[in-house]
């Protein structure tokens, strides 16, 4: 126990760990009334093709910033939001809010919106994304959910029918963070991804000599290929890694090189000032014209 004589008296339960605990707890609460609160925005990062150089859509990424802690990272509050049952509620206002911005750029931009696990297993995703797609008139093709390997852990039969239904509806889907997790291939087989993530993981280090990062995209790019699967490498930080990247064949590319996630008015405002050139069904603008 804790309790004890002197100084010592809270040494098993003060430091990093009670603070911890308590600050998550913080955290939750206030989580739970972030969104009526007005702290959560919706950013995004645009993609682009490798090969062409256009933009063809943008990944949604969640931002709050918290009144007293300022900007709080996704990858803190997301698991919050998980334990704490709030994912389901946030889940749908970033599909709601994706979509509503989407339509407003010039072009037909896709948005890809990350959905979590538990999303993934709650029979209302489906309602959840038809009636985002109906409010906003998005065409469900321009709509790109993003799920990670953590969505086969619980594989069931209900897994496979949350696929094909959404595959019915129209909207692509995206495995995430490919290779970060136990990556069992088996599920390659049947799962109907449009595109495969390869983890920021695999492109940090790529440029390094004797790296075998570069032949790890390789194969995953050569997976992809024969499954008729695009490819998006995420984290492009540097000219070297993005030529190295080009030169691996992968079809897509996302990051800091190009953009990290801005505002939805600044992406239009990129599209409408032909700084960006869309593709594939927009105009290729030139910035010369
Ligand atoms: P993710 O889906 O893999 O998103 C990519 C992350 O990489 C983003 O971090 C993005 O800002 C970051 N990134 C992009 N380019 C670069 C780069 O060149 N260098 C580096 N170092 N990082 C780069 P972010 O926005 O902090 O999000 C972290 C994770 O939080 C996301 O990883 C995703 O798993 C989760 N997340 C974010 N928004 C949402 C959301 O709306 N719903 C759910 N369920 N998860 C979300
Ligand atoms: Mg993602
Ligand atoms: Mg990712
Ligand atoms: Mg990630």
């Amino acid at each position: 126990a804790a309790k004890g004589s002197g100084r010592g008296r809270f040494r098993f339960f003060s430091g990093d760990l009670l603070q911890a605990a308590t600050d998550r707890r913080r955290l939750e609460d206030d989580l739970r009334d972030a969104l009526a609160k007005g702290e959560i925005d919706l950013l995004y990062q645009p993609i682009v093709n490798a090969r062409t150089n256009c933009v063809t859509g943008v990944e949604a990424l969640m931002r709050w910033t918290h009144p007293v802690h300022g900007p709080i990272s996704p990858a803190l509050f997301i698991p919050i939001a998980e334990e704490a049952d709030l994912i389901q509620q946030l889940g749908a206002w970033v599909i709601r809010r994706a979509c509503e911005d989407a339509v407003r750029w010039p072009g037909a931009l896709r948005v890809a919106v990350n959905v979590s696990p538990m999303q993934f297993t709650n029979e209302d995703l489906p309602k959840i994304v038809l009636s985002a797609l109906a409010a906003s008139g998005l065409p469900p093709a321009r709509l790109e959910l993003e799920l990670t390997e953590g969505v086969f852990l619980s594989e069931s039969p209900e897994t496979d029918g949350m696929f094909s239904v959404l595959k019915d509806i129209g909207v692509r889907l995206a495995l995430d963070d490919f290779g970060t997790g136990y990556s069992s291939l088996g599920y390659l087989k049947t799962a109907p991804f449009d595109k495969i993530k390869i983890d920021q993981s695999f492109v940090r280090g790529v440029t390094a000599p004797g790296s075998r990062n570069g032949a790890i995209i390789a194969a995953i790019v050569a997976l992809a290929d024969a499954l008729g699967m695009e490819t998006t490498a995420e984290g492009i930080e540097s000219f070297d890694q993005l030529a190295l990247i080009r030169d691996l064949r992968v079809s897509h590319v996302q990051g800091y090189i190009y953009s990290k996630a801005i505002a939805s008015g600044e992406i239009a405002a990129r599209l409408e000032s032909g700084d960006w050139a869309i593709a594939p069904s927009g105009p290729a603008r030139q910035r010369s014209e």
